[in-house]
């Protein structure tokens, strides 16, 4: 089927692949939508998600209009009350009193509004992400070892790898095409191996020619363990660590490592040994099972470490390769979007990169220390440290960890503002400001995916109601401020152009963030711009880093980071199992899109515990019953789900359902707030819970 004249060639909205979607109208007010074919990411693929789009734009239960304390209100008087409450919450304590959660669906254009007014006009950092449940542990690795957070490779690695190893990643369920490109490059090449390293057989499972069931937590034992060996095999790569810093002391603290904490089996160990030590190219693929842990970036650095030590990296086929949830966590990560980082790349703890920053936006009050990560965020706003909050794009009150606590603690909050699309959510109905923002189809501007790929999102529909873009409201509300004439942009072409501009200035003081040609786009050429990898530069051959040596600390080496791998946190006689928890294959976030769909839901209806046959039998739980699963932060009733796919001991539970009245089926209500040192990433891994028939 050819593309109909008016369609609108877009991005997917769900996940960090970055599928390209083509939109055109159906003829009754909708959209009819397919993959993009001349997308490089998805080359026409969607998965199941990603083809429900059209079935999702249903406008009942939006956000249509403004509202205060419930009721109806004007756009001005709405925004009105925002800038006058946020700057007497500034002028009486200070601009570290008020704080933004925003989220990896934003676009980048609004993403980067929101941060420019938070660093660099109301002077706090504090403004923090639901990305940081997602990859915050990924991009302190990429710190520690390469001296900036920049992804090393591309999605073709995968297909050219004659290994790949998933470790923490439900890819088939939760990167689906991305997965698809795998199934096919293995298809066409059948020598290539397959390793699933997950205390669950997922569905990934099912593409592995070796499943990996290890005990929860242990996979920096594990990556010590494959350091260990290539360093006893000769498999380290001379030349390559010569610019690499901390060899020794790396060594030597994985050659501590413990093969029984793995709970793999020695022939098991042995052959994944075996495959890595043995093979030139290999993939090493990581996601939330790695990012989710209270020591999520020590776990990032034994796999880089096991690159760096091998050279395996910045190489076609080679790599570590962080896959982000959100389709747009790479895009805020661009921006800064993040508590600790400033835009583009640059460092907020030094002082150069903060007054460049400062300087390029002419801004009169600059962030200068990081702000406050997401659960310390939450914990401000609960002992009113924080007195106004503006949460953009996201509903904490069900996805952050102690999800019972943090909507407490918005509901105690003197001052709440929520920008949305949709009306009615477990958050919207804690806000004293609502805020009506575009959604998918009628938002207009660029996201960046896992591999760097900037692309464009553009309109395809009229915004629903008296929706506006969220680079327009958060605009709005810094002009009420006072500052209007730096947030003086009409369309977000004006916005990238100016982002665009500051990466020059980024890349004088070393960013690799890279995307300065762009500094002069016009309009037209924004809406024509075709989808690319950043950097332009040619200074690097095949959109690869670091397959010269060559890395961003001050002597220009990487850094191998010695790692004591941690165990997590105990369970107890009172919560004797360890619950973890991810995503399903059709459902979206906390589902305010994909539970739209009939056929999204149908995969699997609802709430569910998958719990081992013998745990089931021991607690008297049958199959289809109810559980009640508790622990120290809250409850949830789940439906059972017996299954050997989890092994005794982890029942497993997907973390999509909302719910108003407790108990429910929201599953972050019983996910502690235990965070990793370093990123500041939430274990949402990890819950030790009690299990009862409900
Ligand atoms: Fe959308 Fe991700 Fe599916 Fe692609 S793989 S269609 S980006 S949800």
């Amino acid at each position: 089927m050819h593309p109909a004249v008016s369609t609108i060639r877009t991005t997917c909205p769900y996940c960090g692949v970055g599928c390209g979607v083509l939109a055109s109208p159906d003829g009754t007010g909708g959209l009819n939508i397919m993959g993009d074919p001349a997308h490089p990411a998805n080359r026409g693929r969607l998965c199941v998600k990603g083809s429900a789009l059209g079935e999702t734009l249903d406008r009942q239960g939006r956000l249509l209009a403004p509202r205060i304390h419930g009721r109806e209100a004007s756009w001005d008087d709405a925004l009105d009350l925002v800038a006058a409450r946020f700057a007497e919450t500034i002028a009486e304590h200070g601009p570290d009193s008020v704080a933004f959660y925003v989220s990896g669906q934003l676009l980048t254009e609004d993403y980067y509004a929101a941060n420019k007014l938070m660093k660099g006009f109301i002077g706090s950092a504090n403004i923090d992400t639901n990305s940081r449940l997602c990859m915050a542990s990924s991009v302190a690795g990429h710190r520690r070892a390469f001296g900036t957070d920049t992804v090393p490779g591309l999605y073709e690695d995968l297909e050219q790898a004659d290994l790949v190893v998933l470790t923490g990643s439900n890819l088939a369920w939760c990167h689906p095409v991305l997965f698809q490109r795998l199934v096919a490059a293995k298809e066409a090449r059948p020598e290539m191996r397959v390793v699933v390293i997950d205390p669950r057989r997922t569905a990934t499972c099912d593409l592995a020619d070796l499943h990996l069931a290890i005990a929860p937590g242990a996979d920096a034992v594990l990556f010590n363990l494959l350091l260990a060996a290539i360093a006893e095999r000769g498999a380290v790569n001379q030349y390559f660590i010569s610019n690499v810093n901390g060899f020794d002391a790396t060594i030597h603290a994985a050659r501590e490592a413990d093969p029984a904490a793995t709970g793999l089996s020695a022939e098991d160990l042995e052959r994944f040994l075996d495959l890595w030590t043995g093979t030139e190219k290999v993939v090493t693929v990581y996601s939330q099972g790695i990012n989710q842990s209270e020591s999520g970036s020590d776990k990032v650095n034994a796999i880089l470490n096991c690159h760096l030590a091998t050279g395996r990296i910045g190489r076609p086929g080679m790599g570590p390769f962080s896959v982000t949830g959100q389709p747009n966590a790479m895009g805020g990560r661009e921006v800064g979007g993040l508590a600790n980082m400033l835009a583009c790349h640059l460092d907020i703890e030094n002082a150069t990169h903060r007054s460049a920053v400062q300087d390029f936006w002419a801004a009169p009050r600059m962030a200068e220390r990081p702000g406050l990560k997401a659960v310390d965020m939450f914990r401000a706003v609960e002992d009113g440290r924080i007195k106004a909050l503006w949460i953009m794009c996201t509903n904490p009150a069900v996805s952050m960890p102690e999800a019972d606590r943090v909507a407490r603690a918005i509901a105690g909050c003197d001052f709440v503002v929520v920008s949305d699309m949709v009306a009615e959510t477990d958050t919207t109905r804690l806000a004293h400001v609502l805020l009506p923002a575009t959604g998918w189809a009628e938002k207009d501007g660029t996201v960046t995916n896992s591999e760097r790929r900037i692309s464009r999102q553009r309109r395809s529909m009229a915004p629903a109601g008296q929706a506006r873009d969220d680079w327009r409201i958060i605009a709005d509300v810094a002009t009420r401020m006072g500052w209007g004439e730096h947030f003086a942009w009409t369309n977000p072409a004006q916005i990238y152009a100016e982002h665009a501009a500051l990466s020059g200035v980024a890349g004088r003081l070393g960013s690799d963030f890279d995307i300065s040609s762009h500094a002069g786009i016009t309009r037209d050429a924004y809406d024509r711009l075709e989808p690319f990898l950043w950097p332009q530069s040619p200074r690097k051959s095949g959109g690869r880093f670091f397959g010269d040596g060559r890395f961003h600390h001050p002597d220009g080496k990487a850094r191998m980071i010695p790692v004591t791998p941690r165990a997590p946190q105990s369970v107890s006689a009172e919560h004797p199992y360890r619950l973890n928890t991810g995503r399903v294959r059709d459902h979206w976030h906390t589902m305010t899109r994909t539970g739209i769909s009939a056929r999204l839901s149908r995969h699997l209806a609802e709430p569910y515990l998958e719990i081992h046959p013998r745990d089931a039998e021991a607690l008297g739980l049958s199959v289809a019953s109810l559980a009640r699963v508790s622990s120290p932060e809250g409850t949830a009733i789940l439906r059972v789900l017996v299954t050997d796919r989890v092994a005794p001991g982890h029942p497993f539970a997907p973390i999509h359902w909302t719910g108003q009245t407790a108990p429910s089926g929201r599953v972050d209500v019983l996910v502690p707030g235990v965070t990793d040192p370093v990123s500041g990433q939430p274990a949402s891994k990890s819950a030790p819970v009690a299990i009862a028939p409900f």
